[in-house]
């Protein structure tokens, strides 16, 4: 070693080969982007990853851009070792089925691109549902919602996304959820219209202040936590799944402060799980909502209760 640089590339190396992805770097050593390529999606698959092809063509767009794939296969000089480096951290994470919107640290909601991390709950296709749902029972110019447990903002922001003057707060008992919500509304350019508030559910919050109430809590029963997928058991925050003992605890919490929250003939609605329809049904009724409706996902399942306050 006689020079600088080959220092630097002396330590380069010392990083390297501590890293955890070090076997998947060293198996493609000789290896061309195509062959890279099949390696990953194999890996996935061994690894219990349903959409191994998928996430394989994610990762590679996401490391090579703003080259896609194809330009450089048709083209190595497009493709460093940094990004091959890069690809196998990445990877690596994958085959440990840390969600691809973690590594990736966004995902696509409605009409949005948001920020995600370990600190909130992916936004899912689903919870698009209760988007629509409360869009089509509410047409009204002007309104302030209130979103409890507001995670990464993602029903907040898509609603006020649509309703030009409509206003929202969204609360979290997490301070660091709080924080991608408020960033995700200043990415969205929503940010003039949303506020964001530390409680616990609705505890503390201005009476009679909303006009809709809506809400994706946690409703996993606490049995079954534990056979969720890797992805979500490991990875998601348990906090913003877990429902208590019969999956309901956040709903009562919730509709317990409701009627103080909501204004008469206000709008309350909720995401469910497939299997709740009935028992949440039955609480917005003990509560004392009228027009309780139930609403169905793409796949069918039920997944949003609502129904006003009189
Ligand atoms: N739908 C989510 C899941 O199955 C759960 C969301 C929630 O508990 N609010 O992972």
């Amino acid at each position: 070693m006689n020079s600088a640089f080959d220092k630097m590339v002396v330590d380069a190396r010392t990083v390297f080969d501590a890293s955890a992805s070090k076997p998947l770097r060293d198996a493609w050593a000789e290896l061309s982007l195509v062959e890279i390529r099949a390696d990953l999606v194999k890996r996935f698959g061994a690894a219990g990853i349903g959409e191994a092809e998928t996430d394989a063509r994610f990762l590679l767009a996401h490391v090579l851009a703003p080259a896609s794939y194809a330009e450089a296969v048709a083209d190595p000089a497009l493709c460093s070792w940094q990004q091959i480096n890069w690809l196998a951290e990445l990877a690596w994470e994958r085959v440990h089925r840390k969600p691809m919107s973690q590594i990736l640290g966004t995902q696509p909601f409605w009409t949005l691109e948001l920020d995600v991390s370990e600190d909130v709950l992916t936004p899912r296709a689903d919870t698009e549902t209760l988007v629509e749902a409360v869009l089509d029972a509410r047409s009204q110019t002007t309104a302030r919602v209130l979103d409890i447990g507001v995670g990464s903002g993602a029903i907040l922001l898509a609603l006020l996304s649509e309703r030009k003057a409509w206003q929202g707060v969204g609360v979290d008992v997490s301070e660091a959820a709080l924080d991608i919500a408020a960033k995700n509304a200043r990415r969205c350019g929503l940010d003039e219209r949303a506020e964001f508030l530390q409680a616990s559910w609705g505890r503390g919050l201005p009476a009679g202040a909303f006009d809709i109430l809506v809400s994706n809590p946690p409703y996993i029963r606490s049995d079954v936590m534990k056979t969720l997928d890797p992805e979500v058991r490991d990875f998601e925050p348990h906090l913003a799944l877990d429902g208590g003992v019969d999956g309901l605890d956040a709903y009562r919490a919730i509709l317990d402060e409701a009627r103080n929250l909501v204004k008469p003939g206000g709008l309350v609605a909720f995401e469910i799980g497939y299997d709740q329809g009935e028992a949440v049904s039955g609480l917005l009724q003990a509560h004392g909502l009228s027009g309780i409706a139930l609403i169905q996902d793409l796949a069918g399942h039920d997944r949003v209760v609502l129904g006003a306050l009189s």
